[in-house]
């Protein structure tokens, strides 16, 4: 039995719903955050996922940053060892599409080239279907775009908020058995 531990980013603009995502992951549904609350800084979230078939479980820790470019700084810090990456923006939200490239650009500079980062794009908000301005193919398209695999979620509604998650850490595990090396791991 493998445990295996790794920091995961996640990141986006300001209130595309990170930390809805984050918080309704971690609580299994359970907790859909009423109020906005601006995050300032960084927010860490530990959940432990077991693998289906296989006996390995990933232990995820989520690190929330802030959207605003004034908290960048403070969580630039936390953006070393990465080894999962989410990018967030908004269905309804398409500048927050096109700003996901400057987030990948952002936190590329901080990755181990050496390494592969299992990374999706999430298009969160898909509850708010009349007010979309990104289709599914778009998103799709942007994603191929930045070697990065495309999930739609509703945090609101508790949709398809696990899939990402499970998504990164069951590809971090086949990751790992090709090779140990292979993978950003937490000490
Ligand atoms: P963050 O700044 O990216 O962390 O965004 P938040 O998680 O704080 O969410 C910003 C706002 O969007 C809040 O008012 C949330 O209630 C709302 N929100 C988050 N996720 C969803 C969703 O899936 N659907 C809808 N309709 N609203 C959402
Ligand atoms: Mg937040």
């Amino acid at each position: 039995m493998e445990m295996l531990r790794a920091k995961c980013l996640i990141a986006g603009d300001s209130t595309v719903g990170k930390s809805a995502i984050t918080q309704v992951f971690h609580s299994d549904g359970t907790m859909f955050p009423k109020n906005y609350t601006m995050t300032t800084g960084v927010e860490v979230c530990q959940k432990m996922m077991s693998l289906g078939n296989k006996n390995d479980s990933v232990d995820i820790f989520i690190f929330d940053s802030a959207g605003k470019e004034v908290f960048s700084e403070i969580c630039e810090k936390h953006w070393d060892d990465v080894g999962l990456l989410a990018l967030v923006f908004d269905v309804t939200d398409l500048e927050s599409l096109n700003n996901c490239k400057k987030w990948k650009q952002k936190i590329s500079r901080h990755l181990n080239p050496e390494k592969s980062i299992p990374s999706v794009l999430i298009g969160n908000k898909a509850d708010l279907e009349q007010r979309r301005q990104v289709t599914t193919e778009e998103g799709e398209e942007l994603a191929g775009q930045l070697g990065m695999i495309y999930f739609e979620c509703s945090a609101k509604q508790n949709n398809g908020v696990d899939a990402p998650f499970n998504w990164m850490a069951k590809k971090l595990a086949s990751f790992y058995d090709d090779s140990p090396d292979k993978v950003q791991l937490l000490e």
